[in-house]
């Protein structure tokens, strides 16, 4: 992967001095991990480029990785070698340590100029698309151009890939605009870092110094920087509300800081909050919750009396033990356990105890299902169990842009088998209600983007006779 910086400020050659590295040498250093070339393809006054090559060895990054983990494939094969990632910031800093810092001995007075420069990334990888590089550049002052790459130009049916070539241009100090560089590349691409440490929030908080506190974003570049290691984000977050009281005493920041917290933490209490809402707005009495999962609906269930009957099924043994743990069923008083029951099962196969009930939550599960056996999902359901009310809930793909801890890849979940947009959600729901005679309405469940509608999607069927 390849970093090149250019500016047109004369005398442009100035940038050699800034950069320590001679404009008319070829320099290379060695890495643990490879190698690095600083070379300067052009040098006038008048314009002057600098470039940063990174050449990755993929054998001797297994190597790095400890003797306790036996290599994979997929240690050997994958884009490391061809993104700039976390190991593009490790070269940075080897190469250009003293930019970085901001330090010219020889001409002090440079360093703290502002000059206009440009960078350009070949290849980043950005995790979110394209609104990510918006959000994350644009408040730092810089104008974007991005070119995203297809996967592939021989197979267009391929679609887009995650890989972009990324252009900022802004009025910055050289050492300004390594250090947003050494920051925000992994940060874009949202990967476990190769080299993650301890001392990484030490970095993230130099590097960081005298603009990460102001970035409306802080919170997501702390938390993809150190990859969700909650703990070391925790304490990033507090050092960066210490620095912000100092210069901004008038700002609070902790109502925001919190909110936002919140916000992201409590999606799936909204969920369950919005199904049980439906629920109890049904009149039901007795209620099955179709893949429980580890029971956390059933919890709300269990608190409320109108739910007489609760029945929590799922295909996994093991969520059901931890289920039966956390609610501890073994412990219920005579009549709460009267109340409920677990039952090992699948909703791919018609089951007559699944019959007979008022209504029946199917939450976040049928995106798990392969897509050729979602008709025999749908006859178990809708044609053999048949309840009155059918409360369906699965994330809504079109919002996987906005979401800011979207791991990589496309889907939300390593075992989600498809994700639905909002018009493919409501063609099927239509559609079956149709063929099973239902009516269905449909309910936006978390914050809504104006484009792309809300991070998860619920419908609610109610039966239209009583047969
Ligand atoms: N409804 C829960 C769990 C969602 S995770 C919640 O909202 O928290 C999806 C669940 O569906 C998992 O527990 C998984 O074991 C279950 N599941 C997947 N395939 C299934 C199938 N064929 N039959 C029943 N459950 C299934």
């Amino acid at each position: 992967m390849l970093l090149t910086m250019t500016t047109i400020h004369a005398p442009a050659t100035d940038l050699g001095f800034l950069l320590h590295k001679h404009p008319d040498r070829f320099q290379s250093f060695s890495l643990s991990v490879g190698k690095a070339h600083v070379f300067y393809p052009e040098a006038r006054a008048d314009r002057c480029t600098a470039c940063l090559l990174l050449e990755i060895d993929p054998v001797a990054m297994v190597r790095r990785r400890g003797q306790d983990q036996p290599p994979l494939l997929d240690h050997y094969v994958n884009d490391r070698p061809y993104v700039a990632s976390s190991l593009m910031s490790v070269a940075m800093s080897r190469v250009f340590g003293t930019a970085l810092s901001g330090n010219c001995q020889h001409r002090p007075a440079l360093v703290g100029q502002a000059i206009d420069l440009s960078a350009t990334i070949d290849v980043l990888p950005v995790r979110g698309g394209e609104a990510i590089l918006h959000r994350l550049f644009e408040p730092l002052g810089y104008e974007i151009e991005a070119t995203r790459h297809p996967f592939d130009e021989q197979f267009p049916e391929w679609g887009e890939s995650p890989y972009y070539s990324v252009t900022i241009r802004g009025r910055k100090t050289v050492s300004e605009l390594l250090r947003h560089l050494y920051v925000l590349i992994p940060v874009f691409d949202n990967e476990k870092h190769y080299f993650v440490g301890e001392d990484e929030l030490e970095k993230l908080l130099a590097k960081g110094e005298g603009w990460l506190t102001e970035h409306p974003e802080k919170e997501m570049i702390s938390k993809r920087y150190l990859k969700y290691r909650s703990s070391l984000y925790r304490q990033a977050l507090d050092s960066l509300l210490d620095e912000s009281e100092q210069t901004t005493s008038e700002v609070s920041w902790t109502p925001r800081r919190e909110e936002s917290l919140e916000a992201s933490l409590s999606l799936n209490e909204q969920r369950h909050g919005t199904v049980l809402a439906a629920l109890r707005a049904s009149g039901a009495k007795r209620v099955v919750d179709l893949g429980c999962g580890e029971g956390k609906l059933l919890r709300e269930l269990l608190k409320e009396k109108q739910f007489e009957q609760i029945l929590g099924m799922d295909v996994s043994v093991r969520s059901l033990e931890i289920t039966s743990n956390r609610l501890k069923l073994d412990r219920l008083s005579e009549k709460k356990a009267a109340r409920i029951k677990l039952m090992h099962g699948s909703l791919m196969y018609r089951d007559r105890r699944l019959e007979g009930w008022d209504a029946a939550a199917v939450v976040e599960v049928i995106e798990h299902l392969n897509p050729p056996r979602i008709q025999a999902f749908e006859r178990v359901l809708f044609e053999f169990a048949k309840p009155t009310t059918i409360v369906l809930t699965t994330p809504n793909r079109e919002y996987n842009i906005v979401w800011e801890s979207l791991p990589a890849g496309s889907f939300r979940h390593a075992d989600h088998r498809f994700e639905w947009t909002r018009e493919e959600f409501r063609t099927w729901a239509k559609d079956i209600s149709k063929r099973y005679a239902y009516h269905c309405r449909f309910i936006s469940i978390g914050p809504e983007y104006e484009n792309y509608g809300p991070p998860t999607q619920m419908v609610v069927f109610e039966r239209v006779s009583a047969s």
